[in-house]
């Protein structure tokens, strides 16, 4: 059967990642996380205590650091960066405080997007993301675009840390989620948009199934009509 590529972009938190790996599964298809790759080289500035004035560094860090994604034990996805396994590392706080300076260089939103380019290319493919109906993947089939409100997105990640043992509290988190969007929608290189072919889909009270479901309904339909 045909495979499509699905482009599933939206703000901190929509539920993306959730909705973009269940996909995969019942397609059977590659799942790219980009921003996985946005965090491991913020992990790697941090770690190197590069900041925005050693762009340099940072895109001789990506270009020696390779970045590759594997299966977990529990049947989920692990994250590598120069063989070394850093999926927890990358969701930790300082991470995610600090990534959206790095994301915001167009230098290095090349080199990764050509890698995310270079993984599409391989076949059936949901990447989820910032720009991937826009920039990474512009001829998707299909491309959806994931909001909620600020609330229900810092109550998901707030769950979502505690259950994974990161210390969180709620109100600083609708700040800092309220204060990356910003910063990923104001910034000149690539911003977060929804592309102008993308469904957009408020998940707010809606369960992930109902997301899954409509998603996999649509893949359905593109596919109907290329028979
Ligand atoms: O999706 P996630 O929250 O893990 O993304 C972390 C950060 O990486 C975003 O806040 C954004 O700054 C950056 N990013 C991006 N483009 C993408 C994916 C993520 O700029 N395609």
């Amino acid at each position: 059967m045909k495979k499509i590529q699905i482009a599933i972009d939206g703000p901190a938190s929509s539920g993306k990642s959730t909705v973009a790996k269940l996909v995969a599964k019942e397609l059977g298809y590659t799942y790219l996380d980009t921003g996985a790759m946005y965090r491991c080289v913020t992990l790697l500035a941090l770690e190197n205590k590069w900041s925005e004035k050693d762009l340099d560094l940072v895109l001789e860090g990506i270009d020696s650091h390779k970045i590759h994604f594997g299966a977990s034990e529990d049947g989920g996805q692990s994250v590598f960066l120069a063989g070394r396994n850093v999926t927890h590392r990358i969701r930790e706080n300082d991470v995610t405080n600090n990534v959206s300076w790095v994301s915001a260089f167009a230098e290095v939103r090349e080199k990764l997007v050509e890698q995310q380019q270079e993984i599409a290319a391989q076949g059936g493919i949901i990447m989820d993301g910032r720009d991937i109906g826009t920039v990474v993947l512009p001829e998707a089939e299909l491309k959806i675009f994931l909001i909620a409100s600020v609330e229900e997105r810092a109550e998901r990640r707030y769950k979502e840390n505690l259950a994974k043992g990161i210390p969180a509290d709620l109100e600083k988190l609708k700040q800092e989620i309220a204060d990356r969007d910003h910063k990923d929608s104001t910034r000149e290189a690539s911003p977060l948009k929804a592309a102008e072919d993308a469904i957009v889909f408020d998940t707010t009270g809606v369960p992930i199934s109902g997301v899954v479901q409509f998603i996999l309904e649509k893949v359905s339909e593109i596919l109907d009509k290329e028979k």
